[in-house]
């Protein structure tokens, strides 16, 4: 890989040749990728990028860890829409508001962008056996996009996880695992049968590939905006990999002289687990916490990229906000029913946050704001249902039909 210089430890410094199948620094910490931005800039320019008819995340392969001979993935990930919201913008009292639709992937959430990154990565690895432990959207991204290239998949899940990402997963044709236990014990047998059976590891705070092909996100917002950023990018936060990929993303950008200012980040959790969001407004270092949320996608309670995510809210001057699970409820309404967007829990907490923040007076009127929805709605439709009620359920008969709206204060006309 010309482009890529090494991996290098985030605690220690240590740096490590950037092989297919990178893990952990021996010292525990989380390694990231270093590019040669002289490199880059030598060989990318935004007049050649313009040209692409890719409209993939593959169309940012100068910036991406892949040899130039490892093929494009086949599924569609990426290039997902970005909204301009008015009305949203209006309602939330922000001066300009677009709304990125990651849902739009090949299996509906934004986690497709890392499962292909490891499926190009296992590919030069030579393996043909992937697994990762997730709450979902990492399990079904994953299993889409390996069976689209041809390779196993092995898929720890927590017994909680919605039953729309667990069809996913059967149809997909992966081995799958539901753990009865909470995220973290899945996660530690992930790791205990991918070490004793030399699966290629895509457990997200593992594999230093996969927020890389997260950043394709911000890579595109950034396109897609014609390269003036706004002030502030929301994301709902999890493990952390998600928002420190959207930071990568956007310091490459910088260091190759595309943008010219760097957004702050609002680091988006929910109040029933919120360890990343806890350890910004103390300042101290993050403490587990319990699971207890609906937004299923970021529960959790032991985030396995903190390190990172810490980093990039504390670097960008970024905002950590909670909202309720009410409060995400709300806002899936809310975008559902200004937007047609239609996101999952998670999907749409950091939606959830913009708004909250814009109450707290924290933006507003002088400000510009990217939301992304990370996952979309179908995914969890029970959620959804109980958040946006029922239909009105009658006999085939107008009059019936009237008055039954009339009594929710809908008159028919
Ligand atoms: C995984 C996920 C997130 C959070 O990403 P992390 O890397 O875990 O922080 C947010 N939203 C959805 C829909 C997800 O699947
Ligand atoms: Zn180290």
């Amino acid at each position: 890989m010309r482009n890529v210089i090494c991996g290098r430890c985030v605690k220690c410094g240590r740096e490590y040749e950037a092989v297919p199948d990178l893990t952990n620094c021996a010292c525990g910490g989380i390694l990231d990728i270093v590019y040669d931005y002289d490199y880059i800039r030598s060989v990318l320019t935004k007049e050649k990028l313009a040209k692409r008819t890719n409209r993939t995340m593959w169309r940012y392969r100068e910036l991406l860890p892949v040899e130039e001979t490892t093929p494009d993935t086949p599924l569609r990930v990426g290039w997902s829409p970005l909204y301009e919201e008015p009305r949203l913008a209006e309602k939330l009292g922000l001066k300009r508001l677009w709304v990125k639709d990651d849902g739009q992937n090949p299996t509906a959430s934004l986690k497709d962008r890392a499962s292909a990154m490891a499926v190009a990565k296992a590919q030069e690895a030579g393996a043909r056996t992937i697994a990762c432990s997730s709450t979902g959207n990492a399990a079904s991204s994953l299993a889409g996009n390996a069976a689209a290239a041809g390779l196993k998949t092995y898929i720890f899940v927590p017994d909680r996880a919605p039953k729309g990402k667990v069809a996913q997963l059967m149809m997909f044709g992966a081995n799958v695992i539901s753990v009865k236990g909470n995220y973290e014990e899945t996660f530690k047998m992930s790791a205990q049968a991918i070490e004793k059976y030399g699966w290629y590891n895509r457990n997200a705070a593992i594999n230093p590939y996969l927020s890389e092909g997260k950043k394709t996100v911000a890579l595109e917002i950034a396109e897609q905006l014609n390269w003036e950023m706004p002030d502030y990018l929301a994301i709902s936060v999890g493990d952390g990999c998600t928002i420190a990929g959207v930071w990568k993303g956007l310091k490459d950008l910088y260091a190759i002289g595309f943008i010219d200012r760097l957004p702050r980040l609002i680091s988006a959790q929910s109040t029933g687990c919120y360890p990343i969001n806890r350890a910004i407004q103390t300042g101290q270092d993050w403490e587990p916490m319990a699971e207890n949320t609906i937004a299923d996608s970021i529960s959790v309670g032991v985030p396995r990229n903190a390190d990172k995510a810490l980093a990039a809210i504390r670097e960008s001057n970024g905002l950590a906000i909670c909202v309720t699970d009410e409060e995400i409820m709300a806002a899936a309404q809310l975008l559902g029913r200004t937007c047609g967007v239609f996101g999952e829990p998670a999907g749409v907490t950091g939606t959830a946050a913009v708004k909250r923040a814009a109450e707290l007076g924290l933006i507003g009127r002088e400000d510009t704001v990217v939301s992304v929805v990370t996952g979309n709605g179908l995914k969890d439709v029970a959620n959804a249902i109980k958040a946006a009620g029922e239909p009105l359920h009658i006999e085939p008969d107008l009059i019936k039909m009237v008055s039954g709206f009339a009594e929710r204060g809908v008159k028919v006309m």
